[in-house]
């Protein structure tokens, strides 16, 4: 065991601009405080990325667990992901509806099931089954979308997501999300795609936020550690390099990322993301725009 650890913390990269986004820094900044503890404590990424992001569902400040927005049919249909860098296990799960913590139904597939990816129904059932806290009213639960968000239309919304290094020397990435404003039924954006929106092994974990499309086609999070192995990039060249290939596709969107050796990166091609960043060397950093 090392004193070094580090973490990043997003909450979206689709802020408007002009809105207060106070409560979410000040929350961001308390999770930090947190998770940073929890690590200095010996505790593993896995298990702080997963409570970092089950705080940030159940907060309702962003648009992902209790904060989610509706798909067009008026569902909540919610997906999430974590990865275990230091095992390559994953759990995912898309579509899933009335389950509280997307992302506690995520480490259940990890953990319980032989699968990667479980969606709809059957997921739900699963995660009754395990005894996960469950929604039985979503329009007494979900948070109503705020008014501006709505008129602007936002195509991104807010997904949340953390990736840590942990004293072992071993990363996790965790995402969350409702997925994009007004989705079509069924659709599921990157964040469950493992390799798309999020990804860990032993050279960085990533966690995904933006036009989920279009991390899709670039497999933006797992190309970050190939531009490592590969290329023999850094950190950050790796994260800028694919999400300018994000961006050639023509998609919009933002990063975070934490590697082997403790660098920590949280880039945007946006207007804007929320997020959050601490290590062991005393740096602590929150910030929702440039
Ligand atoms: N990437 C998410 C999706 O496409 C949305 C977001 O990041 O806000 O589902």
């Amino acid at each position: 065991m090392t004193t070094k650890w580090a973490l990043v913390l997003h909450g979206g990269a689709g802020p408007i601009f002009g809105q207060d986004y106070s409560a979410q820094e000040k929350h961001l900044a308390s999770l930090l405080k947190d998770g940073g503890k929890r690590l200095a404590d010996g505790e593993a990424a896995v298990d702080v990325v997963e409570a970092m992001v089950a705080a940030m569902e159940a907060s309702g400040l962003y648009l992902a667990g209790k904060g989610a927005a509706p798909n067009l049919n008026g569902d909540y249909e919610l997906d999430a992901a974590i990865m275990d860098g230091r095992t390559r296990n994953a759990g995912a799960v898309g579509a899933l509806q009335g389950v509280r913590s997307p992302i506690a139904a995520a480490r259940m597939v990890m953990d319980r099931t032989p699968n990667v990816l479980i969606v709809g129904e059957s997921a739900r059932r699963l995660a009754d089954a395990a005894g996960l806290a469950t929604v039985t009213d979503p329009a007494a639960y979900y948070e109503p979308v705020d008014e501006r968000t709505r008129q602007v239309g936002a195509p991104e919304i807010g997904t949340v997501g953390a990736v840590a290094l942990d004293s072992y020397g071993d990363m996790a990435a965790a995402t969350s999300t409702a997925g994009v404003m007004n989705k079509t039924p069924g659709r599921l954006g990157d964040t469950p795609v493992i390799g798309a929106g999020t990804w860990a092994d032993e050279r960085c974990a990533i966690s995904c936020t933006g036009l989920g499309e279009y991390f899709i086609r670039a497999n933006a999070a797992a190309d970050v550690s190939a531009r490592i192995r590969y290329g023999g990039d850094t950190l950050v060249p790796a994260v800028q390099g694919a999400l300018d290939d994000v961006k050639r596709l023509g998609g919009e969107g933002g990063m975070i990322a934490v590697s082997a050796d403790g660098e920590m990166a949280a880039f945007f091609n946006s207007g804007g993301m929320k997020r959050a960043m601490a290590d062991s060397n005393g740096r602590f950093e929150v910030a929702t725009f440039l």
